[in-house]
């Protein structure tokens, strides 16, 4: 069986177990089957004039390499190009982007020297499997070193419209060192339809099939995998006798007995503030649910040397107080804002202890935390699910409700629908939510993509491929 060697832009704790969230678990599952390779940035940042070297550990039958970044290398590739640049402009925030041709030329160097350290590391018969929007140039990087290997790569965040991928100094050459992968993956229907016609309309390809294109002489598979988590173990995680004592504690804390929960990390693309202007005027509306009904949104820091971080936090605590000012008395806090990082069994606990998740990003890859929500529901007594339509989990997930997340009013009517659902329709509702992300769980999407890039490996081998 081939190893398989997998690069992101960090690498996880394995020993963090379940504590490190579905994907890391699912890719180190993998990892430690075949003795496989993780290969990624090690977190630290070392001054301009050290020289950093690749560090090999093993955890839990895996093997880690792992590099720092120099300080120019941390402002230009990771929160420059990478986050002031790919990250709004591929959730559609272009008047939040940051041009300068340093992020660019930072962007590439690291790729490269990223891909220089990997090289040595390396044996004939491994699949390489490179993940997100940090390391889009590493697979062309690689080839131009001579590596022939089947290799893949997967895009965690939403993939824009060409009108807006237009304004990304570098588009052309990100799109161009993409087909030389054998195999993109991203994470929607949509997201694939927008990358073709980039494709189509902008580098001369075309469509050579439902999920083979053609461009710059070379054909690559694209198709949609949409990422999901371990359900099994998250609804075990969400009904474990400390999740008991987790919800008995919230209940006894709380005098509202209905809880509508929020949980991301505190970013710009997560639509937080229409999400409370959407809460506060639920209490106009329906007063019935004063002192009746909390929202807690936890919000743990993220990015926080990023400026357009710091302004969105300013305008959450405001708007938090204000909500809490106006509608708050001695014997009930409406909004409970929770700005850290939460064990994912307490959150597990609190998913399932709330009437509605309330998951309304403006722009979400996936978004996982619809997902957990989901799994933690007890199938007898479900909650309900408010989804963003874009959220790329709104593809699978249509028995949520779905809402805009630009019009506050929309979310209000939601957020009243789901206080207010019966519960033979929450239940059908679930249970088909449910199946969706058993269908779709992290498994499925891992085996699901490395099925595909095998396939092209085996292709090649037999000399069908003509790249
Ligand atoms: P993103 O990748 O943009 O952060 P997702 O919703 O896809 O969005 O994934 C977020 C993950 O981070 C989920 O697994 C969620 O449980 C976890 N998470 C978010 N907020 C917290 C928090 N406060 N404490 C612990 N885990 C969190």
């Amino acid at each position: 069986m081939s190893r398989l060697v997998v690069a992101s832009n960090r690498v996880a704790d394995l020993e963090a177990g379940a504590r490190s969230g579905g994907l890391a678990v699912a890719l180190g599952d993998a990892l430690a089957e075949g003795q496989g390779l993780w290969f990624g940035w090690d977190g630290t940042v070392i001054e301009d004039d050290r020289s950093a070297q690749v560090s090999i550990a093993e955890q839990r039958g895996v093997t880690k390499a792992t590099i720092a970044l120099t300080r120019r290398e941390h402002d230009t590739y990771y929160l420059g190009y990478s986050n002031k640049l790919l990250w709004p402009a591929f959730h559609y925030r272009l008047d939040l982007t940051e041009i300068a041709p340093r992020f660019l030329d930072g962007y590439r160097r690291v790729n490269r020297r990223l891909a220089g350290a990997l090289v040595p590391l390396l044996r004939p018969d491994d699949l390489i499997w490179i993940h997100d929007y940090h390391l889009i140039p590493m697979g062309a990087e690689l080839r131009s070193h001579g590596i022939v290997h089947p290799m893949g790569f997967f895009l965690h965040i939403p993939f824009p419209s060409p009108d807006i991928l237009l304004a990304v100094p570098g588009h052309d050459w990100l799109v161009r060192t993409l087909f030389s992968y054998d195999v993109v993956g991203f994470q929607t229907r949509s997201d694939v339809a927008q990358f073709a016609r980039y494709v189509e309309e902008h580098a001369g390809g075309r469509r050579l099939s439902r999920d083979r294109l053609e461009a710059f002489g070379r054909s690559i598979v694209t198709r949609e995998f949409p990422i999901g988590i371990d359900v099994a173990a998250f609804h075990a995680t969400a009904h474990a006798p400390a999740a008991d004592a987790h919800i008995a504690r919230l209940e006894r804390r709380s005098m509202a007995g209905v809880h509508i929960i929020g949980v991301d990390r505190l970013d710009y693309t997560k639509g937080l503030p229409e999400r409370l202007k959407a809460f506060r005027r639920l209490l106009e509306l329906y007063p019935e649910n004063r002192k009746a009904v909390t929202f807690m949104q936890i919000a743990p820091p993220t990015r926080e040397e990023v400026y357009a971080y710091a302004e969105i936090r300013q305008e959450l605590e405001g708007l938090t107080g204000a909500i809490n000012g106006e509608f708050g008395d001695y014997d009930w806090t409406p909004v409970r804002y929770v700005h850290r990082i939460v064990p994912r069994e307490t959150l597990a606990a609190l998913y399932r202890g709330s009437k509605v998740g309330f998951v309304t990003p403006f722009r979400d890859g996936m978004n996982l935390v619809a997902k957990e929500y989901i799994a933690a529901q007890d199938a007898d007594d479900p909650g309900v699910l408010v989804l963003s339509r874009f959220a790329g989990a709104a593809e699978e997930l249509d028995q949520a409700l779905i809402v805009n997340p630009y019009d506050v009013d929309e979310m209000t009517a939601a957020l009243q629908h789901a206080l207010t659902m019966r519960k033979y329709e929450r239940r059908d509702r679930h249970r088909a939510l449910m199946k969706r992300i058993m269908q779709n769980d992290v498994n499925a999407w891992r085996e699901s993509f490395l099925a595909a890039l095998r396939g092209c490996g085996d292709r090649r081998q037999g000399g069908m491929n003509a790249n």
